[in-house]
């Protein structure tokens, strides 16, 4: 402890009480009030330990009223702890995403004070150094072990161990004074980012997009740009300026950009290397804990300045950002479907608002949302038309599948095939985009018609034959592929239904058995290492033939890849999502520009079943506007997003009848808001998940009702059975 509140009341003699409430990272809405000496001087922010009932927990003060008549009767704060405390920015954000996602306060701060040991002191230990005296008498060791402590300051058994001698010749020098005790701290600070470096030299198109952002970054306030420019047109590098300007506004200015893939932070953090002189701060799930509990320290304190990071990073205590960069903005990931539900992209523009800051979303592809936000005029508008130097957009053509039909029992129409032989011929290199990992999606036995389902979720089992297993993709579960039907025992039974990338990568080494090919797909790549490694062999030409999930769709540039045959574009056509189309021309279009992004042509050809979609219309003529002119009128006269709100409630309960019950309960009790619809209790798409029988409620409100103060009205009016859960999701991404 850094000191102990003092006993009972007063630490001095004629001091008062403060009334000190203390918001607790658990599931609590409200902080709790207790009392301290007003002599502490305890400050909103500060760290602190309190009781909760007979336990001692740590929270953080929200609000201090010095000197308050009622705050004998109430319970001494326990301990003040050391650190930076929480910035009154990342308290009210705190406070503004609790009220707006319908959770509890503590819920939140639990995610922003994610590191206990952050608070204390960064650890130390001690090393010796010349102090430039010479001892009296100076021996062969002697000289040995000062010529080591010239070198690198190390502990004192190190440096015995370097110059090869006993403890005591080291203990000798310092005990006459020639060595010296240095502390130094485990977690030294960031290094500074260099301002005097400059990026590349810009092209006019986007020397104008970059003073565009930059001034909208001096001008010091809220302000939101789209950032919108195929792939490869030189968005980031615009960024790269804006980060530049938002770090020089302040000596502590800080930034923060948000990429949706962890494997995509090591390409960015080169090139923020490359212009700033050092290595970001990175945040995400995969960042070891030490690395962690010194980025949250620096960054409280606010001499972390560059931060690059997941969804999860918006959350870190900056005490003075400046500039919110949300990459490939469009990306499905920035939603967190688990534990406090929240779509990042969104809440960075509430946090940039709360904090006065500018934000750039950045994508090729932009979100419908985001997109009708530049039309309206409320975010800027900022596009980088063509790609940089001599790059062309790929020549996009449509397969109709019913007429360029595969041979039967394959899934790759020849004409494909064609394409992919004639880059090869070309000493070209070629990607199979397939949106579905492992071998096969059903897996069914032949005698009995019985297929394989997940014991957790009422989803199918999807065959992975590299390792043998039949997995759920959703919860993970696994379990080796049977011998025999455990339905009809029948053995040898099953047979593979449908494609996934193995299955592809299968048919394709049949047509080119020499070629060399790999499969790009999270689980051949699980991890950052994986996919650089794998990322350096397309760039060295090892590979002739990539088989691709979406992860290719991700900001990977492969200059020599000029073909790319998408196996199934209907595929995220299915199921009836609000934003199924979209999604389908972002990926689609994000994968075909994977094609010809320097100075060679590229070609990519778009297998598909329905042709006339107007979505598949679109990519042909790589026409997004006229896309999302169809979308934008379609969602405005149906009161969807953006034009109108949804939000979804899943009660899920141990057993169906409870399931059934409590959602009855509940929809009954519901309040009646005009200018508001609500739908169901239906069961959820995902009816079963590890045991949990799940019913859904869709709410959808027209704009300006406000639907986070309804669920919370509702919530209020409704008593569950304790082995209830109701999760509440404000923006539902998929239904
Ligand atoms: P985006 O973020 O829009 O996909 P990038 O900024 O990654 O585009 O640019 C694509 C490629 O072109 C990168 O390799 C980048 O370094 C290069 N590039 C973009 N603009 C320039 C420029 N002005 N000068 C030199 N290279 C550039």
């Amino acid at each position: 402890p850094l000191f102990a509140v003092a006993e009972e009341g007063a630490a001095f003699e004629h001091d008062t009480l403060d009334k000190v409430s203390v918001q607790f990272p658990l599931p609590l809405p409200e902080p709790f009030d207790y009392r301290a000496a007003s002599s502490l001087g305890i400050e909103p922010g500060m760290h602190v330990i309190a009781p909760i009932g007979t336990r001692l927990v740590r929270g953080v003060v929200w609000r201090v009223e010095k000197d308050h008549p009622g705050a004998a009767n109430l319970k001494a704060i326990e301990e003040v702890l050391p650190g930076s405390p929480l910035p009154s920015i990342s308290r009210d954000f705190v406070d503004w995403s609790a009220k707006y996602l319908v959770r509890p306060a503590g819920d939140l701060l639990r995610m922003v004070a994610r590191s206990p040991e952050a608070l204390l002191p960064p650890p130390t230990h001690i090393v010796l150094a010349p102090t430039g005296e010479t001892p009296p008498k100076v021996t062969e060791a002697r000289a040995r072990v000062l010529e080591e402590a010239a070198k690198e300051h190390v502990s004192a058994a190190e440096l015995a161990r370097r110059a090869d001698v006993s403890s005591a010749v080291v203990k000798g020098l310092v005990d006459c004074g020639a060595l010296t005790k240095l502390e130094i701290s485990e977690d030294p600070p960031f290094p500074a980012p260099d301002l005097s470096m400059s990026g590349k030299a810009l092209s006019a198109i986007q020397t104008a997009a970059a003073d565009r952002v930059c001034a909208f970054v001096r001008d010091g306030g809220f302000h939101v740009s789209l950032l919108d420019g195929v792939t490869g047109s030189g968005k980031t590098e615009v960024y790269l300026e804006a980060a530049a300007e938002a770090l020089k506004q302040a000596p502590d200015a800080q930034v923060l950009v948000l990429l949706p893939e962890i494997a995509l932070t090591q390409s960015a953090m080169s090139r923020f290397e490359a212009r700033f002189g050092v290595t970001p701060v990175e945040w995400h799930s995969a960042i070891p804990h030490k690395a962690r509990r010194r980025a949250w320290r620096e960054i409280a304190a606010g001499r972390a300045r560059l931060i690059v990071g997941a969804r999860s990073a918006l959350f870190l205590p900056y005490p003075n950002l400046k500039l919110i960069v949300v990459d490939e903005e469009h990306d499905p990931s920035y939603k967190q479907e688990e534990g406090v539900i929240y779509q990042a992209r969104d809440l960075a523009v509430a946090r940039a608002k709360l904090g006065s800051c500018a934000v750039i979303l950045a994508s090729a592809t932009p979100s419908l949302e985001t997109l009708v936000n530049a039309q309206a005029g409320r975010y800027a508008h900022v596009e980088l038309p063509s790609r940089h130097g001599t790059a062309e957009l790929p020549d996009v053509e449509l397969i109709d599948l019913k007429i360029d039909a595969p041979e039967k029992g394959r899934w790759i129409s020849p004409k494909l095939i064609r394409a992919c032989a004639e880059a090869m011929l070309r000493g070209e290199q070629s990607l199979f985009y397939m949106n579905r990992r492992g071998y096969a999606p059903l897996t069914l036995c032949r005698a009995c018609g019985h297929r394989m389902q997940s014991p957790e979720t009422d989803s199918w089992l999807v065959e992975h034959r590299y390792s043998g297993r039949l997995v759920c993709h959703l919860t993970g579960f696994s379990m080796p592929k049977p011998k025999a039907c455990p339905e009809c025992q029948t053995p040898d039974s099953f047979t593979s239904i449908g494609p996934g990338v193995e299955r592809i990568e299968e048919e394709v080494r049949e047509f080119f058995p020499a070629a060399r090919i790999e499969i790009f797909s999270s689980d051949t790549t699980p991890d950052g290492d994986a996919v650089r490694a794998l990322v350096k062999r397309m760039e060295d030409g090892e590979i002739d033939i990539l088989i691709g999930t979406q992860i290719v769709a991700k900001g990977h540039n492969f200059p020599n890849l000029t073909f790319v045959g998408v196996v199934d574009a209907d595929l995220g056509l299915k199921g009836g999502d609000l934003r199924a189309g979209e999604r389908t021309f972002q990926l689609v279009s994000q994968v075909a520009g994977r094609a010809g992004r320097h100075e060679k042509a590229g070609r990519a050809l778009i297998q598909t079943y329905a042709p006339q979609e107007p979505v598949m219309q679109a990519l042909a003529a790589q026409d997004r506007d006229a896309f999302f002119a169809a979308e934008i009128a379609e969602r405005e006269a149906a009161g969807m997003p953006p034009y109108g709100r949804l939000a979804a409630i899943i009660v899920s309960a141990p057993n169906e009848q409870l399931a059934n019950d409590a959602s009855k309960a509940m929809g009954e009790k519901a309040p009646v808001v005009d200018g508001l619809d609500l739908w169901g209790p239906a069961p959820a798409p995902l009816s079963v998940i590890r045991g949990m029988h799940r019913r859904r409620f869709l709410i959808r409100a027209n704009r300006g009702v406000d639907v986070s103060a309804f669920l919370a009205a509702w919530a209020g009016r409704v008593k569950l059975h304790s082995a209830v859960r109701v999760q509440i999701d404000v923006d539902p991404y998929s239904f």
